[in-house]
């Protein structure tokens, strides 16, 4: 089942009302509707990041009768800032944090059985330059210290320890292969790329995670299918405040509020925690998170220096940051910055200049340039409140405080990763039933997620699938969409015309397959098309007329009129600008200054401004504007197994095929062009075609 809906409103998490102005509602919104005629459940989840929908569907597998709100997108917080890693968390080790690492280890493990779609083991390799610094400091951080202090760099030797406790934890029974430690020449023969001086390298494997956004909503859309009309979410719906029967709800898309009833309670708005229960009525001081931000590089040289691997990297100041290669991209991070939730949270100058350092200082011969930052982002964690522990070493496990409301128990979640949500998920639900007092009837552990079920791993599974769910597609395309939407995709392809619509400005993207997502995963804005249900602004190149097209393409089911479209495709422009300093048609990064990035009221310069989102800044086409939706990096992200556990289980990857001279993975070829339009923008025909004869007007 899916995340239906109807229509409309986004707001990064400041400006929602803003937003509200310039986006008019046309179709009345079915979800909160819901929630409105019926307006009471045993549960309420305030906040729709992965931790509130990995509870919500624990509630709802167990027959509780649930409801999940989400005052802007789903998965637009925390969860849409994340490194992409799957990982036990081997620094955790240096906190002492072993029981978090255990729990992230198995939830890895399990998150690759279960979700093989979207998640994939990761070899990665650190970097080590010397072979005794941090030997004394750690343990001091561990043992006396508890984490204050200057974090230094960690050598050889610290990490061997870490690594063989790591193993110990990690390796699944024997599934996950043992690290490797290589000498730095054998190193340099693996990665000729890598900073020279270096004296070791060390490989392990992790996971990664290529589509968290689509992952999230598949878990959502799982929890829905399992609870029926006991299982209800929104996004674009607020806790806005205590109401008489329990929470004051806000529709962020009409302003219009009701109240809503619930016997508990789940606080899991992430950073935003302690502003939730102040907004209840019962302000609370546990949260004090961290900012950190990304950048994505297209640059095919770097991409390659890679080698397909995560290299997982420390800084002389013993910060942890990660470069790799993620949909043809290269995924570089993070920051760890104390931060207020209340100001919106964005990649700054300062941080670009530090992750450019910190390449030239792992790669020394490879240059990067602002103008190959395709896309930045950036997000608070939602951590604990801490006094002097430096950002890096706070914990980064969770807990759960308990409290009221008025007259209703409530749950507060603090702290959280993503890795850890299906347990994280369990915990919270089984401190809500004993509230309830209801008995679990059975566990998520191994339940598949999504369209991971019956997900094809090997190849000659995958070519059975594609025969028989290919419906006389283009091959090329059925792989691309099993790729993109995992076994979901049997349902997009039964439901395509013949001839389906490729975009014209978006390669490689159907326009039946936009209006699909648009229809069964609560699309409201075009932002959550373009940011959360699909990768294409991640790969950056995206034009306005690409907005455009998109925008056309998803028109007919959304109700939008060409006002509406117009309204969207600003709004997004806007979005992309000033959260994520791209300018549509332009290369690089958008101006923005010091510190903070931007002017004093928040937006880009307003030259910028001008041209992202509305001044005709489409001055050159874009590369490879719309190559991917959500298609994983070839070679090693392709791969859902651990791989063998023999002794040449280390070796690196096979490199990701090269394009002639630039040495990037080729785009995929582009799948047939229609010659017949199915689906055109709210001035034209408004009826999408399906296979099935069923149309849907706008
Ligand atoms: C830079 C960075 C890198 C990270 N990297 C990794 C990684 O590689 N691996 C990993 O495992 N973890 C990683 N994490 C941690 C992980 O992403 C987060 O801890 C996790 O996503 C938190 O999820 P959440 O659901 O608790 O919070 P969120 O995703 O923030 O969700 C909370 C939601 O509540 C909503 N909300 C707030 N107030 C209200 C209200 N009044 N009414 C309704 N809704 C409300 C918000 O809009 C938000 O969507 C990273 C985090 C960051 C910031």
């Amino acid at each position: 089942m899916e995340v239906t809906e109807s229509a409309c409103v986004h707001g990064r998490q400041a400006g929602v009302s803003e937003q509200r102005a310039t986006t008019p509602q046309s179709t009345p919104r079915r979800a909160v509707a819901r929630l409105r005629d019926r307006p009471e459940a045993d549960v309420l989840v305030i906040g729709g990041g992965i931790n509130g929908i990995a509870t919500f569907r624990e509630l709802a597998l167990q027959g509780v009768d649930v409801a999940l709100v989400e005052r802007a997108d789903y998965v637009s917080g925390a969860s849409a800032a994340s490194s992409h890693m799957v990982h036990g968390g081997i620094r955790y080790l240096e906190n002492g944090e072993f029981r978090l690492v255990r729990e992230a280890v198995q939830e890895r493990n399990r998150l690759v059985r279960n979700a093989p779609h979207y998640v994939k083991p990761l070899l990665t390799t650190i970097p080590i330059f010397s072979t005794f610094s941090g030997v004394l400091t750690a343990p001091l951080r561990l043992l006396v210290t508890h984490g204050r202090g200057k974090p230094r760099e960690r050598g050889a030797l610290l990490i061997k320890i870490g690594l063989l406790l790591y193993d110990t934890f990690s390796r699944g029974g024997g599934r996950v292969p043992r690290h490797r430690f290589r000498a730095r020449d054998r190193s340099l023969r693996e990665l000729p790329r890598l900073n020279p001086s270096l004296k070791y390298t060390a490989s392990y494997f992790d996971a990664s995670m290529h589509s968290p956004e689509r992952l999230a909503l598949d878990v959502l859309s799982d929890g829905l299918a399992a609870g029926g009309e006991r299982a209800r979410a929104a996004n674009y719906l607020a806790a806005a405040g205590a109401g008489d029967a329990g929470v004051r709800l806000r529709d962020e898309t009409t302003g219009e509020e009701f109240d809503f009833a619930a016997r508990v309670i789940i606080n899991a708005s992430g950073p935003w925690t302690d502003l939730t229960n102040a907004d209840l009525g019962r302000p609370t001081a546990f949260m004090g998170g961290t900012k950190g931000s990304h950048i994505v590089l297209d640059h095919p040289e770097l991409l390659a220096a890679t080698g397909g691997r995560e290299i997982f990297f420390e800084h002389s100041d013993g910060r942890i940051v990660l470069i790799y290669p993620l949909k043809d991209r290269v995924l570089v991070g993070t920051t760890d910055i104390d931060a207020d939730p209340r100001e919106p949270s964005r990649c700054t100058d300062e941080e670009v200049d530090y992750f450019f350092e910190l390449i030239r200082h792992v790669f020394t011969t490879v240059a990067v340039e602002r103008s190959q930052i395709v896309y930045t982002f950036s997000g608070i964690r939602p951590l604990p409140r801490h006094d002097d522990t430096a950002p890096g070493f706070v914990s980064r496990d969770y807990r759960i405080e308990h409290g009221w409301a008025g007259r209703v128990r409530t749950l507060s979640l603090v702290g959280g990763k993503w890795t850890t949500f299906r347990a994280l998920g369990e915990h919270l639900a089984d401190e809500a039933l004993a509230l309830l007092g209801v008995a679990r009837v059975g566990d998520t552990r191994t339940t598949p997620i999504g369209g991971g079920a019956g997900f094809p791993t090997d190849r000659s599974s995958r070519r059975i699938w594609l025969a028989r769910h290919g419906g006389g597609h283009d091959p090329e395309l059925v792989e691309r969409m099993l790729d993109r939407y995992g076994t979901n995709a049997a349902e997009l392809l039964a439901a395509l015309p013949d001839h389906p619509t490729e975009l014209a400005l978006l390669p490689g993207v159907l326009a039946e397959e936009l209006a699909w997502l648009a229809e069964r995963e609560a699309v409201v804005h075009l932002d959550d098309l373009l940011l959360r249900r699909s990768s294409l602004a991640f790969v950056g190149g995206l034009s306005r007329e690409a907005l455009a097209e998109a925008a056309e393409a998803i028109a007919p089911v959304l109700g939008w009129d060409t006002e509406r479209v117009t309204a969207e495709v600003g709004r997004t422009a806007g979005i992309l600008l000033r959260e994520h300093r791209v300018m549509l048609g332009e290369p690089g990064l958008a101006p923005g200054g010091a510190a903070g990035g931007y002017c004093e009221d928040g937006r880009a310069p307003a030259a910028a401004v001008s041209a992202a989102a509305g001044g005709g800044g489409e001055r050159r086409p874009s590369r490879s504007a719309g190559r991917h939706l959500a298609t994983p990096q070839p070679t090693q992200q392709r791969s859902t197994a651990w791989p063998s556990t023999s002794s040449r289980s280390t070796r690196a990857p096979p490199r990701p095929a090269r394009s002639s001279s630039t040495g990037a993975a080729p785009p995929s070829p582009p799948a047939r062009r229609s010659t017949r339009r199915s689906c055109r923008g709210p001035a034209g025909s408004s009826t999408i075609r399906w296979r099935s004869g069923r149309t849907c007007r706008r």
